[in-house]
């Protein structure tokens, strides 16, 4: 696991967007952003799944979270800016995205793949964080210091068979990251990153692996450490870097 001690208060005062924040490694993820200190953005598709989540961070006492109902499948240009002018008008700026919402497509070689799936992987994994970013950057230019997280896999680093769109769109990913790692690196106060989760007790894995025994398998809390690393000030010199969460 990767190995890092967070300070109590490392988010302390900060806007964190974290998208797919209602189930999986978003969830602990919106969670403990919010456990240390942050005022977390919960974007999602399932209403009931980021409710249970502001419930769960309201009881803790931690900062109070702001819900963002959003189809990053479907979802247009003009809804991206329509967020980042709530996001604008309610927080004046954002001090970091969690790109985490993901699909996970059909298992199936490339040669009997389906054209729709693919397109709507591609959209969800893909352009989704393009646009996200694009309408979001000015807002992050505006903060002290910023960070931009992107979720990998290993399917993204080296294709595996039938892992169809789904390694396809964590190549993508990992483009996008370095892309503006080398754009924005330098001369601005934005850095951009990606992790790796590894194998995690998601449904995501479940679906991909369902004849594994889910409680062999650490969880998404378990996997924190990184997440809050790339997140808060000690890794202000990390940037365009993929890096494994375990
Ligand atoms: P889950 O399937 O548990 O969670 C994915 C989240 O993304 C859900 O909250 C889901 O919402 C949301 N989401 C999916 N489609 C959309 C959409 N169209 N619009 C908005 N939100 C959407 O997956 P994990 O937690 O396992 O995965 C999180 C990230 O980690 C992903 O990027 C995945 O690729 C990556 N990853 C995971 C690994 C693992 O072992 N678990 C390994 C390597 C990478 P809803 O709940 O409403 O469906």
């Amino acid at each position: 696991m990767f190995n890092y001690q967070a300070p109590k208060q490392l988010l302390k005062d900060k806007i964190i967007l974290v998208t797919g924040a209602g189930d999986g490694i978003g969830k602990a993820a919106a969670i403990a952003y919010a456990k240390h200190g942050a005022t977390v953005i919960l974007l999602g598709r399932t209403i009931k799944k980021l409710e249970a989540v502001y419930d769960q961070i309201e009881k803790k006492k931690y900062p109070q979270a702001a819900i963002v109902p959003l189809n990053l499948d479907g979802a247009a240009e003009h809804d991206y800016m329509e967020l980042a002018n709530t996001i604008e008008n309610e927080f004046g700026h954002l001090d970091g995205i969690l790109h985490n919402a993901s699909l996970l497509g059909d298992r199936e070689p490339l040669a009997n793949y389906d054209p729709n799936t693919f397109e709507q992987v591609m959209r969800v994994n893909v352009s989704s964080q393009f646009l996200l970013n694009q309408s979001l950057l000015p807002l992050l230019q505006k903060a002290e210091e910023a960070s931009i997280i992107f979720t990998s896999s290993s399917v993204g680093r080296t294709a595996k068979a039938n892992w169809g769109a789904y390694a396809i769109s964590k190549f993508a990913t990992e483009g996008m990251m370095q892309l503006l790692a080398s754009e924005l690196g330098s001369t601005s106060n934005i850095r951009s990153n990606a992790i790796n989760p590894g194998s995690t007790r998601t449904s995501m894995r479940a679906n991909a692996y369902p004849d594994e025994d889910p409680s062999t398998l650490p969880t998404p809390t378990d996997i924190m450490p990184l997440y809050l690393y790339l997140m808060g000030k000690d890794s202000l010199s990390i940037n365009g870097q993929s890096i494994n969460a375990q």
